[in-house]
C-alpha cells in the first residue's frame, strides 16, 4: 500500500512552510516574512502513532490572486489534489478569512478533497474565539483546529487529527464507503460539574435494551470513547471527565472539574448534555459549559437529572422549564429533559433528543423558503437607518451545516445591530424551522 500523501495549502504568508517544519521537527524549507519566498515542494515523510504518511508543503501553488491563475496552473492544482489523501488548508488566525481564502475552499470543494482546516497564528485566543470562529464555519470545512505554528501550539492535536483522519478514512478500503460510516456516527459528551450524575446517566443510556457497546480509542491520548449502537444509530460517546469513573476504583471520590478536558470533549462532540443536578440548580459553570458549546457550534441538550429528589416534580416541571428559559436564555432553543439515572426516567427522551438535534446541525433550508421569510419579516420588522440610510437586504442563503451558516447580502453589511441580527435569528426558527437544539450563525456580506 502505497503511503498517502498529505498536502499543506493555503494562500501566501498564513505560515505553511513553518507549520511544514514544525510538523516535520526540522527546519528544512526557508522561511520569510515575504509572501512567496519559499521556492520548490518540499516533502518529507512522517512517522506519528501507527501511522506513516509524506507530508508535502506546497509552498505557493495559490500564490497568485484567484483571477491570475492560469488555466494550465489551476489544471496542475485540480490533478495534484486528485493524488492527495487529504489536504492541510491553513488560514491566518490574526488577519482573519480574505476572498482568497474562499477561492482555495472553492477550489477543494470542486475537487471533493478531504480536508483539515487549520487556523494559523490562533496565539491570541480571544480574538480568534470572539471574532473568527463564527466566520469560520463559512468555508464549509467546520470549525477547523487553532495551532501557532511559531509557537508550537496544538500542534500534536492536529498530528492525531491527521493519523485519525487517514486511519478512519480507509487507506485500504474504499473511501467514500467509510467516510459515510464516519458521518454516521454521531458523536456526544456528557458535561457537567461532579456528582451532577453524568456516569449514573451514561450507565442508564448504555444500558437501554437494544444498546450494544464496544470501548474504542479516542481521538486523544488515553480516552477510550464508547461506540454505542442502538438500531440504526451509532452513537460515540467521547471520553469525558467523570464519565469512567465506575470502572475505576476511586468511584465515589470527588473529582477535581477539570474545564480544559471539557472542551476538548465539547470540540470533538457534535451534540452536548450539560447535566444539571435539579436539586442544586444551574450554576454559573454550567452557564459557561453550554456557553462554550454554542460558540463551538455543536448542538445542545440540558438534561435535569436527580427529578426523582425533587419534591412535587410532577407538578413543577413549567416551574423548571420557565427557570431554564431564564438562566440559559442564549441556548433557549436546546430540548430540555427531565431524567433519573436510578428510576431510568426520561433516557429514551433523552436519546430521541440527540437524534432530533443532530438532524437539525445537518439540515439544509432551500434558499427560496428562506427569502420568502426574509421578505415576510422585512416588511413586518423593517430594519433600521444607519448612516442615512435605510438597511436593505437584498438575498439570503445557507452556505454550511453542522452547524448550519446563512450568509444575507446587504447595502449595510457591517451595520447590521445585534437585536436585528437575533430577529433575524428568530425569523429562521419560527417562520422556517425550529433547528432545535442547534445553533444558528449568521453572517453578513456586501452584495454580490
Ligand atoms: P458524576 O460525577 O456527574 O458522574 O456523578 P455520578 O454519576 O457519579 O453521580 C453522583 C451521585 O449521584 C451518585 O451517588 C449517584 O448514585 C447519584 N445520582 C446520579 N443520578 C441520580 C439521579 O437521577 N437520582 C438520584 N436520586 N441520584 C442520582
Amino acid at each position: 500500500m502505497e503511503k498517502p500523501t498529505v498536502l499543506i495549502i493555503g494562500k501566501p504568508n498564513v505560515g505553511k512552510s513553518t507549520l511544514f517544519n514544525r510538523m516535520i521537527g526540522e527546519r528544512k524549507s526557508i522561511v520569510h516574512d515575504m509572501p512567496g519566498v519559499t521556492r520548490d515542494n518540499v516533502s518529507s515523510t512522517i512517522q506519528w502513532d501507527d501511522i506513516s504518511f509524506t507530508l508535502v508543503d506546497t509552498c505557493g501553488i495559490f500564490e497568485q490572486p484567484e483571477d491570475n491563475i492560469e488555466e494550465r496552473q489551476k489544471k496542475i492544482i485540480f490533478e495534484s489534489l486528485k493524488d492527495v489523501s487529504l489536504v492541510i488548508f491553513v488560514i491566518d488566525g490574526k488577519i482573519g478569512l480574505t476572498s482568497e481564502d474562499y477561492h482555495i475552499a472553492d477550489y477543494l470543494r470542486k475537487t471533493n478533497s478531504k480536508v483539515i482546516l487549520v487556523i494559523n497564528k490562533a496565539e491570541n485566543f480571544e480574538k480568534y474565539e470572539l471574532e473568527m470562529k463564527p466566520e469560520i464555519y463559512s468555508l464549509g470545512f467546520g470549525e477547523g483546529i487553532p495551532v501557532s505554528a511559531e509557537h508550537n501550539k496544538n500542534i500534536f492535536t492536529l498530528m492525531d487529527t491527521i493519523a485519525n483522519t487517514l486511519k478512519t478514512s480507509g487507506l485500504n478500503s474504499e473511501e467514500s464507503v467509510d467516510s459515510e460510516k464516519d458521518s454516521e456516527e454521531i458523536k456526544v459528551s456528557i458535561v457537567g460539574r461532579p456528582n451532577v450524575g453524568k456516569s449514573s446517566l451514561f450507565n442508564s443510556i448504555i444500558g437501554s435494551e437494544r444498546a450494544i457497546v464496544s470501548e474504542i480509542p479516542g481521538t486523544t491520548r488515553d480516552a477510550i470513547d464508547h461506540l454505542v449502537t442502538m438500531g440504526d444509530n451509532t452513537f460515540r460517546f467521547i471520553d469525558t471527565a467523570g464519565m469512567r469513573k465506575k470502572s475505576t476504583i476511586h468511584y465515589a471520590s470527588i473529582e477535581m472539574f477539570s474545564i480544559s478536558r471539557t472542551i476538548n470533549a465539547i470540540e470533538k462532540s457534535d451534540v452536548v448534555i450539560l447535566v444539571v443536578d435539579s436539586t442544586e440548580g444551574i450554576t454559573h459553570q454550567d452557564k459557561s459549559i453550554i456557553g462554550i458549546a454554542e460558540k463551538r457550534g455543536k448542538g445542545t441538550i440540558i438534561a435535569f437529572n436527580k427529578w426523582d429528589l425533587v419534591s412535587n416534580n410532577h407538578q413543577r416541571k413549567e416551574e423548571f422549564f420557565n427557570y431554564f428559559e431564564k438562566e440559559l436564555y442564549f441556548v433557549n432553543y436546546s430540548p430540555l429533559v427531565f431524567t433519573s439515572a436510578p428510576k431510568r426516567w426520561g433516557i429514551q427522551e433523552l436519546i430521541t433528543a440527540i437524534k432530533e438535534v443532530e438532524k437539525s446541525r445537518n439540515k439544509k433550508i432551500p434558499t427560496s423558503a428562506l427569502n420568502a421569510a426574509l421578505e415576510k419579516y422585512t416588511l413586518v420588522t423593517p430594519p433600521p437607518i444607519k448612516k442615512g440610510k435605510r438597511i436593505k437586504f437584498y438575498y439570503a442563503t445557507q452556505v454550511g451545516t453542522k452547524p448550519p451558516v446563512f450568509v444575507f447580502y446587504s447595502n449595510l453589511p457591517y451595520d447590521i445591530p445585534k437585536y436585528y441580527q437575533q430577529g433575524l435569528r428568530n425569523m429562521i426558527r419560527n417562520y422556517i424551522d425550529p433547528f432545535i437544539g442547534s445553533p444558528i450563525f449568521l453572517k453578513f456580506e456586501a452584495r454580490k
